[in-house]
């Protein structure tokens, strides 16, 4: 079949490589001009492991291992240690492997198969399925028929929209918002501590691995209404929620991340699509059912969801409505799964008041003293 994949991400990549291997004519568009492939470590859990074993990446993925969780620490504003995050709470077994988010989307960029055709500064502009294929125009003005269009374009997929509905019509909010940016600065040799300050409802953090280190935010609020691809506003937004706290590390932070011109910042929101397919257009990953950070989960879903795909194509042939159904099939669980687990991240990571991160932090003491 001639394959559309719109987004180059975790999601977009594994689809391309997948669908590639298994015999598939695949174009990829991705709206940004490179590939993003900044953000903090990620994780390849569970399943995900033998699904990374399938597609031969396995072993590239455990060579990039790094191992920032056993070295989390809450600490307080003097930089002394109050309680540490405790693994367990977290991982799904010791096999887990946490790897820096650029190494895997350069793992997987380096599978995809060299005949998939990746085109960037591109993305859907309207898509028409009128049963037996889907008629697409870019943004670009170029025109082009699929037997299959996958959305793979993340939280705020376009072609869920364009096919589905309007975007809060899907989206949980979780009341905290997130933003990952550089910290040049905070790279110490031989340092790998990640450091976590809380007050009441926010979080910064610093998150260190090999010669990096990220400022991690998190705050609590309601819908924020902003274009999320303005960064300006991003940035506008971050700097509001952190006014005037000049305790510990924050100001330098904020001021560090608000230089990154790849600032990662978005509600901590869940997907729920009550199907992820309509017609010949179907959709994986974050457009699906986004399970937020707060899961640890989102690559590993990315990773299932494109195999079970693929095999599920590869089975039914061109039934796609029996293909699609039990790609969902094999993949609800998985999502539903880290979306329940993303429910208890905001009081584990951002409690909301003193009260509450004192009682987090003698919980997490006693499961691990310091
Ligand atoms: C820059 C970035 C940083 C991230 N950092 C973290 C992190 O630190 N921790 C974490 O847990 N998760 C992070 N995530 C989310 C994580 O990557 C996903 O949860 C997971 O990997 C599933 O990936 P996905 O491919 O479904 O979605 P995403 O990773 O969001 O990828 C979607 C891709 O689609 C592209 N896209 C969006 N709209 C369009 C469009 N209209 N047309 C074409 N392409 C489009 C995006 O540019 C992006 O490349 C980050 C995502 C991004 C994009």
């Amino acid at each position: 079949m001639k394959i559309l994949v719109s987004g180059a991400g975790a999601a977009g990549l594994c689809a391309g490589i997948d669908l590639a291997r298994a015999g598939h004519t695949v174009e990829i568009v991705e709206r940004a001009d490179h590939l993003r492939v900044n953000g903090s470590p990620i994780d390849v859990r569970g399943d995900a492991l033998e699904t990374a074993r399938g597609m031969g990446i396995l072993d590239a993925v455990r060579a990039h291992r790094i191992t920032m969780t056993e070295q989390t620490m809450f600490v307080d504003r003097s930089s002394e240690a109050v309680a540490p995050l405790v693994t367990q709470e977290i991982d799904d077994s010791p096999d887990d492997v946490e790897l820096p988010r650029e190494d895997l989307m350069t793992i997987l960029r380096q599978a995809l198969p060299a005949e998939v055709d990746l085109r960037f500064t591109e993305s859907i502009a309207t898509l028409v399925d009128d049963g037996s294929r889907v008629a697409v125009t870019f943004a670009s003005g170029r025109e082009a028929g699929y037997d299959v269009v996958v959305g793979a374009d993340g939280v705020h997929s376009a072609v869920r929209r364009l096919v589905f509905g309007p975007e809060r019509e899907f989206t949980e909010h979780l009341g905290v918002y997130v933003a990952i940016g550089d910290a040049p600065g905070q790279a110490t040799p031989g340092n790998r501590t990640t450091e976590i300050l809380n007050l009441p409802g926010r979080f910064a953090g610093v998150a260190r691995y090999r010669d990096k280190a990220l400022g991690i935010f998190e705050f609590r609020s309601g819908p924020i209404d902003y274009d999320h691809h303005d960064r300006a506003a991003q940035k506008r937004i971050l700097a509001e929620a952190f006014a005037g706290i000049e305790d510990w590390k924050v100001p330098e932070l904020i001021k560090t991340a608000q230089d990154d011109p790849e600032l990662y910042f978005d509600a901590i929101a869940l997907i729920h699509v009550p199907a992820w397919h309509r017609g010949r257009v179907v959709l994986i990953g974050d457009a699906a059912h986004c399970a937020t950070p707060m899961a640890g989960r989102g690559t590993s879903l990315a990773l299932l969801g494109a195999w079970a795909l693929t095999e599920e194509l590869g089975r039914h042939g061109d039934d796609l409505e029996a293909a699609f159904s039990a790609y969902e099939r094999r993949q609800r669980p998985y999502a539903t799964a880290a979306q329940e687990f993303a429910r208890g991240g905001a009081d584990l990571v951002v409690p909301a008041t003193w009260e509450a991160i004192e009682a987090r932090n003698t919980r997490l003491r006693a499961a691990q003293p310091l």
